[in-house]
């Protein structure tokens, strides 16, 4: 079969994306390949393809055994014959899974590296017929980078010893250093290397200003993801106990997750996201790694990440199937503060602490900005955009205003209470505030106090935080948030340096909207039919995919669904028009959903 025949009858899609049909082309041809590409580009087609097309089996190598039993059930479910080889399995079983492979009964083993570079697994490869290598996760090999395994050095033995299988090494880590690396250790300088945008176009950002960060989440999980899955990362165990007791406590199926927590817990929470539907994750960053559900609907920050690297990262594991999905960050000055303590408190040495303020100034300059945010984050990737169209700022224009007065006026107060006050005090004072701390301080006595009466707490603090941003006052850390002039604040104190500030965004929740996102599907509003008919989809597929054992997202992604759900399918034929209906699962689940789709549409007719 020719690749896209394979593309359109085993997995059900019309068409190939980004370099997928270039790539695959070139390793069924037995060509050596490079592969990078961000996370959830569908990077496993580019193998599980050409592994179909080459005689003998696909050899996959993958560091993350948990992941492997999902991908080989949802093979399975398309009708590749798949297995995996990893210490999960019990002797008798691993037997079994050995004697298929070496009788050709296989189209793809994953295998864990430290299995496949044993004697007794060469030997096997010896006697089998191998379609490919796949080298998956290949930044692995890095020294340098924070997944290191040794064993992956071990597999530039798979050149010497089958130097005519060609083989295709894949990562989502771009730079250059994690690059050359996995070329020289995995011996591929002759491989051909496909580098794909590490845009995600339907991934909607969105930075809004923390004011009750707490109700905002909520606000934004009820308008914009009821039912949905997804993650809300916070810094702290604490934070992330809190909130997930606060969203339950408010009718939000949320989970906790941290590495503080008992390891069954843990086990059991990851179950019952992957498996199950419209759970909410409140995490610290140890949840994420290996998590490869594809249908995590939206991804929210509700402390500041440390760097545009790790909130790219982060935000990538919403939408990966491709459909709709938000990334929505509440941030605050106390962020900034925070964030920057922690840097200097460290016991990282100086040049490392200086790399860190450079990132973390980057991720504030992206918070900050009032231009298309994925413009953004792709030119800090080396990437040039146009305006996208789907990132709150590109939708919601905010108007810029020059602050240049009350900036001198903020500075000014700074200035004449000693550089020893943190943004509240100084607010007070600005806003003509007699408090208590005020008074005692001889503070109502200043200058400064209550020159600033023509703008809300609000504004002035969306203006400290500006400030702070952008260099004109930093943070201490000793004296915990208070703000002390940098050489830049008497530039602008002395009206050389205007100051322009982006005018807070006139939503109150700040949430994105739903709406067009890049040609993908998006929900329906509730309430509609195309509503109803995704509930009844969702309920169908929750009661399948628990008869067969498997994650709900393995008998049919959320995009497909939605598909399903909008386009009300009448006869096989339509159904199998649908993206994500593959031959199999047409023949398995046709005439059911079929069915379904009829008495659905009869109930609100
Ligand atoms: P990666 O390994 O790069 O993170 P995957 O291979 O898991 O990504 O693919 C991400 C998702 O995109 C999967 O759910 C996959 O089924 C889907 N996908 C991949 N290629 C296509 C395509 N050509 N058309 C539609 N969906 C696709
Ligand atoms: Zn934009």
């Amino acid at each position: 079969m020719n690749p896209l025949a394979i593309l359109n009858e085993v997995f059900g899609y019309p068409r190939f994306r980004g370099n997928q049909g270039d790539i695959v082309d070139h390793v069924a041809a037995g060509g050596d390949a490079l592969v990078l590409m961000p996370t959830g580009g569908g990077k496993s087609l580019c193998y599980q393809i050409p592994a179909l097309m080459r005689p003998g089996c696909g050899v996959v190598v993958s560091p993350l055994i948990a992941l492997m039993a999902d991908q080989v059930a949802a093979l399975s479910e398309a009708g590749v014959r798949a297995a995996v080889l990893n210490s999960t399995l019990d002797a008798a079983a691993a037997l079994g899974v050995e004697r298929a492979f070496a009788g050709g009964e296989l189209d793809v083993l994953y295998v864990a590296p430290e299995r496949l570079v044993t004697p007794r697994f060469q030997a096997l490869l010896e006697r089998t017929q191998i379609a490919l290598f796949a080298i998956d996760e290949a930044h692995c090999v890095s020294q340098w980078g924070h997944d290191f395994r040794p064993e992956y050095i071990e597999l530039a033995v798979l050149h010497e010893r089958f130097p005519a299988v060609p083989r295709i090494a894949l990562t989502a880590t771009a730079d250059e250093l994690t690059r050359r690396e996995i070329i020289e250790r995995l011996s591929l300088a002759k491989a051909r290397v496909f580098i794909e945008s590490f845009d995600r176009p339907n991934i909607r950002y969105a930075i809004v200003e923390k004011d009750n960060a707490r109700e905002q989440l909520l606000r934004f999980l009820r308008q914009e993801h009821p039912g949905d899955c997804g993650i809300v990362y916070c810094l702290s165990r604490k934070k992330v106990e809190e909130t997930a007791a606060w969203l339950s406590s408010h009718g939000i199926p949320a989970l906790p997750y941290h590495a503080g927590l008992d390891a069954g817990i843990r086990a059991q929470h990851q179950r019952r996201f992957v498996d199950g539907e419209g759970i909410v994750m409140t995490a610290t960053i140890a949840f994420g790694m290996g998590i490869d559900k594809p249908d995590v609907r939206f991804v929210a920050h509700l402390d500041l990440p440390k760097s545009i690297e790790a909130y790219y990262q982060e935000t990538g594991r919403a939408g990966r199937d491709g459909a709709a999905a938000n990334a929505w960050m509440a941030y605050g000055l106390a962020d900034v503060v925070q964030q920057r303590r922690m840097i200097d408190e460290s016991d990282a040495d100086e040049e490392f602490k200086r790399i860190s303020r450079n990132k973390l100034d980057a991720l504030v300059g992206l918070a900050e900005t009032a231009e298309c945010r994925r413009v953004r984050l792709l030119a800090y990737f080396g990437e040039w955009a146009e305006p996208c169209g789907n990132c709150d700022n590109c939708l919601h224009p905010p108007t810029v205003v020059d602050a240049t007065e009350a900036a001198r006026k903020a500075l000014s107060a700074v200035y004449r209470t000693g550089q020893r006050f943190g943004a509240g005090h100084l607010i007070d004072i600005l806003r003509g505030q007699s408090t208590e701390r005020v008074r005692q301080l001889g503070h109502d006595e200043l200058k400064t106090f209550g020159i600033g009466v023509d703008m809300s707490d609000r504004q002035w603090r969306a203006l400290f935080r500006h400030l702070v941003a952008s260099g004109h006052l930093t943070a201490e850390a000793e004296a915990f948030g208070a703000l002390r002039l940098t050489a830049s604040a008497r530039a602008v104190l002395k009206g050389d340096l205007p100051v322009a500030l982006r005018e807070a965004a006139a939503r109150a929740s700040g949430g994105a909207k739903r709406g067009r996102a890049t040609g993908s599907p998006a929900a329906p509003p509730g309430g509609t039919p195309a509503a109803t008919m995704l509930d009844a989809l969702r309920a169908w597929r929750r009661d399948t995919a628990q008869a067969h054992g498997v994650p709900a997202y393995v008998i049919f992604h959320d995009a497909t669904l939605m598909e399903i759900a909008s386009r009300a399918p009448e006869d096989l034929d339509a159904l199998a028009g649908i993206s994500g209906v593959g031959a199999k699962k047409l023949e398995r689940y046709g005439a059911e959903l079929l069915a379904l789709v009829q008495t659905t549409a009869a109930s609100y007719r």
